[in-house]
């Protein structure tokens, strides 16, 4: 690692289809397109990382890898395991997020945790081979007591959830509203607001409450916020905010030793080219963004940022923290 340069981490959340539509309490999607995200979004941050020498962490939902039970998940799941494994043999990291993908994961019970944790954890393994992953993120950035205390229990380096972003929250907070009153039910939930105030660069957290510091054996690497107003630097912003929005985002990222940059799959598709039905897209207005532009935006993010940046995984962010080398972190 070179001395004195910041560390960028590139993440994504290969969240599939299926969870947007829960989020937005559409139902389940129509059939063909459970594995949208894996088959068209994943390829392309693939040769996105792979032209530019960026080694990513994918988080990647445990089902999604499943072959019990046969039929189309179970191809659709040697699809993705075969690309997933080459992608490690590059020197991507797999990382856990959950088997289900329950939005209210932090606040089931312990045995469920456990087993959400778990099944993933041994799905991920059979890709990955060795170990398994060290790096949990949890759905919807909620975390609990629990949950966390079981990722340590599992014998886990790092966490990567907390999103200590007011903007994010107040935004999500009156979406949710709204879909209450007209009746309709969300998937989501809401996170703690405790993490609102968390802390933005890695930290130790406290075993009894993860949003201040402590002396957790697991580490905490909240996702990108900017100083002071705690914008949310994440791929979904980036790549549909207009040009001087994101320079200026880009811009304050400078001032951390660590830009925890995550992005979801969904970031590089768009409704037209991956045939995603209309219901969705006035959803999830950043559909509505062409392909074309989306890795354009992707592209000059990174552009700005290779100069001054190193990148690595978050498990690199996790191994530096360790030894001291992160400047300014505490
Ligand atoms: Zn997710």
């Amino acid at each position: 690692m070179t001395a004195g340069r910041k560390l960028c981490a590139v993440s994504v959340d290969l969240d599939s289809i299926e969870c947007y539509y829960r989020i937005h309490g559409l139902g389940e999607p129509p059939p063909g397109l459970g594995d949208i995200i894996m088959r068209r979004a994943l390829p392309r941050f693939a040769a996105l990382f792979a032209r530019r020498g960026i080694p990513a962490t994918l988080f990647v939902v445990g089902r999604d890898l499943e072959l019990e039970g046969g039929g189309d998940a179970a191809e659709a799941a040697k699809a993705a395991r075969a690309q997933l494994g080459a992608l490690v043999r590059a020197g991507h990291e797999l990382g856990n997020h959950s088997y289900s993908h329950f939005y209210d994961l932090a606040r089931r019970d312990r045995g469920v945790i456990r087993r959400e944790l778990g099944r993933a954890h041994t799905l991920l393994r059979e890709v990955m081979g060795g170990a398994g992953p060290v790096g949990f993120r949890a759905p919807g950035y909620d975390v609990s007591v629990a949950l966390l205390d079981e990722v340590a229990a599992a014998g886990y380096l790092y966490d990567s959830s907390v999103f200590p972003a007011p903007l994010y929250y107040s935004a999500k907070a009156a979406v949710m509203a709204a879909m209450g009153v007209m009746g309709r039910w969300s998937g989501a939930v809401l996170g703690d607001p405790r993490a609102l105030l968390a802390p933005t660069d890695p930290y130790r957290p406290h075993p009894r409450s993860p949003w201040r510091r402590g002396q957790s054996p697991l580490l905490e690497l909240p996702i990108g916020v900017t100083p002071g107003l705690r914008v949310p630097a994440i791929g979904t912003y980036l790549v549909a905010t207009p040009v001087a929005v994101r320079t200026r985002i880009l811009e304050a990222m400078r001032a951390r030793p660590v830009f925890n940059l995550e992005c979801h799959g969904i970031d590089l598709c768009d409704a037209e080219h991956d045939g995603i039905p209309g219901e969705l897209v006035a959803k999830q207005h950043d559909l509505r963004v062409p392909l074309t532009e989306k890795l354009r935006a992707m592209e000059a993010t990174l552009d700005r940022l290779a100069p001054e940046y190193e990148f690595v995984t978050l498990k690199g962010v996790a191994q530096a923290f360790q030894r001291g080398a992160l400047q300014g972190a505490a």
